[in-house]
C-alpha cells in the first residue's frame, strides 16, 4: 500500500480542505485552493484485494461490473474510441493501464503492438491468455518498461480509483515518447447530473473512486505532469438495460429499485442495448509536450 499524506491535496499540495459529506464511511473533501474533490479512505483499505472476481461479476458492494465478460457492448464502445484515437496516432506501441480482461487491446488494429497491466490477478490472467506475455499483473508505478517506450497510453476508468493520480500521470509522462498520446476518462463532479444526484451520484463511490474531477482540475493535473490537453469529450455509451438498473440501484438503494434490477436481469430484454449520456464522464485526449 502506498503511503499517502491525505491531508495534502494531490494536485496543489495544499492542506486546506472543506468537508462536503461522508459516503461509505469515507469523508469527501474539496481543496480550498484548487477545487480538487477527493475521498479519504480508511487506512485499512487494501486496493489490491478489492478487484477480485466479484468486482467484475456484479458483487454489489464493490460497485464494479455486472459481468465484464459480457463483452459485446464494451467492445462496441472501445471501437468508437479507437477511431477517434487514430485521428491523432495510428500505429506503434500501446499500453492499456488497468486493462482488465484486455477488451480495449483486443480492439486494436494490426498496426499496434499491445501491452497491458492490471492489479487484478483474475482479470490480467484472462488478458494474458488472449494477448500473451506483454500483459503484467502490477500497478502502473511498478511497470517494467523503459522510459519513452510507448506511443499511446490509455487509462479507462482508472485515474479516479488511484491513491495518487498525480504520481501516476508523471509515470505516464515518463513511459511515453515525446508527442505521445494519453487518453483517459474520469467523472465530472461539476456536471449537472452529478450536482442533482449529490452524494448519491453513481460515480461517488469511495473507496472504489477516490477522486472526483472537473474540466479544470483534470486539465491542471495533466498540465502539471507535462501534458497538453488536446480535447475533452463527453461521448456517452451503449450499455445493456440491466446495467442502467444496476447503476440506478446505487442511487436509489431501495427495495423497489433492487426488485426492478432483479426482474430486468432475469429476462432477455435486460440485454437490450440503450445509448445513454448523462454528460458526467469526460474523455480526455492529451499529448506529451
Ligand atoms: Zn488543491
Amino acid at each position: 500500500m502506498q503511503e499517502v499524506k491525505w491531508k495534502n491535496c494531490n494536485l496543489c499540495g495544499c492542506d486546506n480542505t472543506r468537508y462536503l459529506f461522508t459516503k461509505n464511511s469515507c469523508p469527501v473533501v474539496r481543496c480550498c485552493e484548487c477545487g480538487l474533490t477527493y475521498a479519504i479512505p480508511d487506512e485499512n483499505t487494501y486496493l489490491q484485494d478489492y478487484y477480485n472476481e466479484g468486482y467484475f461479476k456484479g458483487e454489489k458492494t464493490k460497485y464494479g461490473y455486472i459481468d465484464y465478460n459480457e463483452k459485446e457492448y464494451i467492445i462496441y464502445n472501445f471501437k468508437r474510441y479507437w477511431k477517434k484515437i487514430e485521428e491523432y496516432i495510428n500505429s506503434g506501441r500501446v499500453l492499456d493501464v488497468g486493462c482488465a480482461t484486455g477488451l480495449f487491446l483486443e480492439g486494436a488494429g494490426r498496426n499496434w503492438q499491445c501491452y497491458g497491466l492490471d492489479i487484478s490477478r483474475y482479470a490480467s490472467g484472462i488478458a494474458q491468455a488472449k494477448l500473451g506475455p506483454t500483459i503484467e499483473t502490477c500497478q502502473l508505478l511498478e511497470a517494467p518498461w523503459q522510459s519513452e517506450y510507448f506511443d499511446l497510453i490509455s487509462m479507462w476508468d482508472v485515474l479516479d480509483h488511484l491513491l495518487n493520480p498525480m504520481e501516476n500521470l508523471f509515470k505516464c509522462y515518463q513511459l511515453l515518447k515525446k508527442q505521445g498520446i494519453l487518453i483517459l476518462n474520469v467523472g465530472d463532479i461539476s456536471a449537472l447530473f452529478a450536482k442533482i444526484c449529490g452524494k448519491r451520484w453513481y460515480i461517488m463511490i469511495p473507496p472504489t473512486h477516490l477522486y472526483f474531477f472537473t474540466k479544470r482540475t483534470i486539465t491542471a493535473m495533466l498540465n502539471k505532469a507535462g501534458f497538453e490537453v488536446l480535447k475533452i469529450e463527453r461521448t456517452g455509451k451503449l450499455v445493456p438495460l440491466k446495467l442502467c438498473f444496476f447503476r440506478l440501484s446505487y442511487i436509489f438503494d431501495n427495495a423497489l429499485m433492487n426488485a426492478f434490477f432483479r426482474y430486468v436481469s432475469k429476462y432477455r430484454f435486460g440485454n437490450i442495448k440503450i445509448y445513454y449520456n448523462f454528460y458526467d464522464v469526460m474523455t480526455v485526449y492529451a499529448q506529451k509536450k
